[in-house]
């Protein structure tokens, strides 16, 4: 028996996958049912069709990619992207899990991980495989004892038609974030939110008049650092516990898929998972390096550099678009920086 510690979209891509190759799976969800936690539920189409489970009624809309805006100007990213309603996603892939054969025992708190025991809620059970799959607070990341950085989202789901549905939009402006702020339409409402505080994402909402009403209230944090270590002969992590995330988009839907795969695919040798994660291109240090050149470059920088693509594609970017920054190598090496990071998430998974 693997067991399988959280009921996220990581623990059950990789119970999915186990359960295809014949695996006996139980998962722990601390959780008394499926509770999705906060996400902007915006993921590209690639990474969900590798999942062996159909997620198309799960989507509340299809994108065309990202849209990044600053003030009245914007570029595109194009990728097939989808905004997810991630809970009955989720639900979904228990109920697929369940009907494959697959256990889940709810309201089951894992305490700690042992080299020997799982600690569940008063009982402890002895394990030959263990994969933690049990977010950004891990309990079982405690295992290797790793420590990861983060960046703390707020979001609102609200009851409003986003103005373009068919872009995840991204804005760059430094009043609302020093990161980014986000709209991302779904049916009927739109998941709008910040990376950072819910005062900057009042402000977000009053700057871009939105007065609909708020559904849902939720924050949360995102790892967005590379894990020095996530497996050894019978633990395996995975999902946020591993900071398996892009730590430039910060999504983590799409790495959590691509990882499931790989730690399903190496389940006989758990070893090899964590070498096989560190070598994969969502371990390309680009990522982090954009992620670090975003989080300090200031308005007027991102203003200069919205000037030279606006209304573009990204594909169709080229060299000669950034004559003006001739004078600015500094800036010029920035834009190139987060260029590349942007190219190679919408390779690689959102
Ligand atoms: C505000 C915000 C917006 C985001 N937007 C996006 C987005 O648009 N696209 C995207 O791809 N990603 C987004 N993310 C990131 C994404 O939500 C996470 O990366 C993703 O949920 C990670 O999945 P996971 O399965 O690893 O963890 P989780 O989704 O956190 O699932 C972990 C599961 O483990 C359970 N658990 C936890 N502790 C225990 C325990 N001790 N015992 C038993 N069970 C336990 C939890 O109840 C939960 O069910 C966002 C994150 C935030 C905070």
């Amino acid at each position: 028996m693997i067991y399988i510690i959280g009921a996220g979209p990581a623990g059950l891509a990789t119970g999915l996958f186990l359960l295809n190759k014949g695996y006996e799976v139980k998962i722990f969800e601390k959780n008394e049912k499926i509770r999705s936690t906060a996400c902007g539920e915006g993921c590209d189409a690639a990474s969900l069709s590798i999942l062996p489970f159909n997620s198309l009624p799960y989507i509340a809309r299809k994108v065309h990619g990202v849209k990044c805006v600053y003030e009245n100007m914007h570029f595109y990213a194009r990728m097939d992207g989808v905004v997810l309603d991630r809970q009955k996603w989720l639900e979904g892939m228990v109920s697929e899990f369940r009907t494959r054969g697959g256990e889940i025992e709810f309201g089951a708190k894992i305490k700690k991980i042992d080299d020997k025991y799982i600690y569940v809620n008063d009982r402890k059970i002895e394990y030959e495989i263990c994969i933690g799959a049990d977010g950004c607070c891990s309990v079982a990341k405690e295992y290797f004892g790793n420590k990861y950085e983060y960046k703390v989202g707020c979001q609102y789901e609200i009851e409003f038609d986003a103005e373009d549905k068919n872009f995840l939009e991204i804005y760059f402006d430094r009043k609302f974030s020093n990161y980014y702020a986000w709209i991302f339409p779904k049916k009927e409402s739109a998941n709008v939110g910040v990376i950072g505080k819910f005062s900057q994402l009042d402000k977000f909402l009053e700057a871009m008049k939105i007065k609909e009403r708020i559904i849902k209230k939720e924050a949360g944090m995102i790892p967005c650092s590379f894990a020095p270590r996530i497996s050894d002969k019978k633990v395996a992590l995975i999902g946020d516990a591993a900071a398996i995330t892009n730590p430039f988009s910060l999504g983590g839907i799409s790495p959590a898929i691509r990882a499931a795969k790989i730690l399903a695919d190496n389940i006989e040798n758990l070893e090899n998972y964590g070498r096989e994660i560190k070598k994969h291109p969502m371990r390309n240090p680009i990522l982090l390096k954009g992620r670090k050149v975003l989080e300090r470059i200031n308005d007027k920088e991102i203003e200069e550099l919205f000037r030279c693509v606006n209304g573009k594609d990204i594909s169709e970017i080229k060299y000669g678009d950034f004559i003006s920054l001739l004078k600015r190598p500094r800036l010029a090496l920035k834009a190139y920086y987060i260029a590349q990071a942007l190219l190679h998430s919408l390779k690689w998974g959102w």
